[in-house]
């Protein structure tokens, strides 16, 4: 019976999915205990990771039965695509499954960062009544949006922002102005620097390759309007951290939120830490009950199918 390892939470429907006629190690654990996961895979035919499994190649050498590599999400920096390329291991990733998720955090996220006003609740509580200073919030209506990768999660995006009656432009290298995405989605295309001068809300939505690590750095934080606001759900490495907290410190930037990092966990003295009108969370920005279904559920079905025809 062919193995399949899972090494990172699954949704449990789905994996009951793959239960019938497989053997399946389900481990969520095995994310953080590596020798464990490395003793389970000499048999392994397939293995069904998140984004903090590192399929790497001291993973793929202990792995020489493998032949599929499930990835409940969308990007694949955690997943030596070239090694398994070569080895003639299929990888699949669960693309277009959780873009909803991610389009609602960056929207909503993006209004309550305009509007400024929802990080003083202890001093409410306390009994403080910053009412003045919080009375300069702005509305998502007639602000410009800037999506910098105009790909599934842009796209959904960009819909959702239009709702809100905001502008929306993007870049995206790949696509030409002459696509007929902009005319059916109505983003205008633009260069990455109109972009940073004409947006009231900057969102990241490019894979971490080498042309977008760093790729908001500190000039390009400078050359975002004044009170702006950053938006990272992408991949940590595309946003310089330090340079992004001296942009929040100096108040050039009105508010960020970061929801990917260049280390997750964070590391003991981030230069992120007691930053101002910044919001961060532990790489959600996809995670959702919903999304959490049907990532699980689309890749449980891939992998089955992958595994049956290479019966
Ligand atoms: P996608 O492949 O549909 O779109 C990515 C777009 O980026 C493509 O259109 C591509 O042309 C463009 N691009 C590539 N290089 C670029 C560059 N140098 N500058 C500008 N654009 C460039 O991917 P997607 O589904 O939209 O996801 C985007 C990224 O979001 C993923 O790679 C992943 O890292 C991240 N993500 C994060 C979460 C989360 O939970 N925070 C969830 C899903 C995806």
């Amino acid at each position: 019976m062919k193995r399949i390892c899972i090494s990172e939470f699954m949704d449990p429907a789905a994996v009951q999915a793959l239960t019938p006629g497989f053997d399946v190690r389900y481990e969520p654990g095995w994310v953080d205990q590596r020798p464990a996961l490395l003793d389970a895979l000499p048999e392994a035919d397939a293995l069904i990771v998140r984004n903090r499994t590192q399929v790497d190649a001291a993973l793929l050498e202990r792995s020489p039965a493998l032949r599929v590599v499930g990835r409940l999400g969308v990007g694949l920096d955690n997943i030596d695509v070239g090694a398994c390329r070569e080895r003639g291991i299929q990888v699949i990733p669960a693309v277009g499954a959780n873009a909803r998720s991610v389009a609602e955090y960056v929207v909503t996220t993006a209004a309550m960062l305009l509007r400024g006003a929802y990080l003083a609740s202890e001093q409410v509580a306390a009994g403080a009544w910053p009412r003045a200073r919080l009375s300069e919030g702005r509305e998502a209506l007639g602000k410009t949006l800037g999506l910098i990768g105009y790909g599934d999660i842009g796209r959904q995006t960009a819909a959702l922002a239009q709702a809100f009656g905001m502008q929306v432009v993007a870049y995206d290298p790949m696509l030409s102005p002459d696509d007929p995405v902009w005319a059916s989605t109505g983003a205008t295309c633009v260069s990455l620097e109109t972009l940073l001068e004409q947006s009231d809300a900057v969102s990241l939505h490019v894979p971490l390759v080498a042309a977008t690590r760093h790729l908001i750095e500190v000039g390009r934080l400078a050359a975002m309007k004044s009170g702006a606001v950053l938006i990272n759900t992408a991949r940590g490495g595309v946003v310089d951290e330090s340079a992004l907290a001296d942009a929040l410190r100096a108040g050039h930037l009105a508010g960020a939120a970061l929801d990917v990092f260049e280390a997750e966990p964070l590391s003991a003295g981030s230069p992120l830490a007691g930053v101002p009108n910044l919001l961060l969370t532990p790489h959600i920005g996809g995670v959702t009950r919903e999304a959490n279904a049907r990532v699980s559920m689309l890749i449980a079905r891939q992998v089955r199918q992958a595994l049956e025809e290479q019966a």
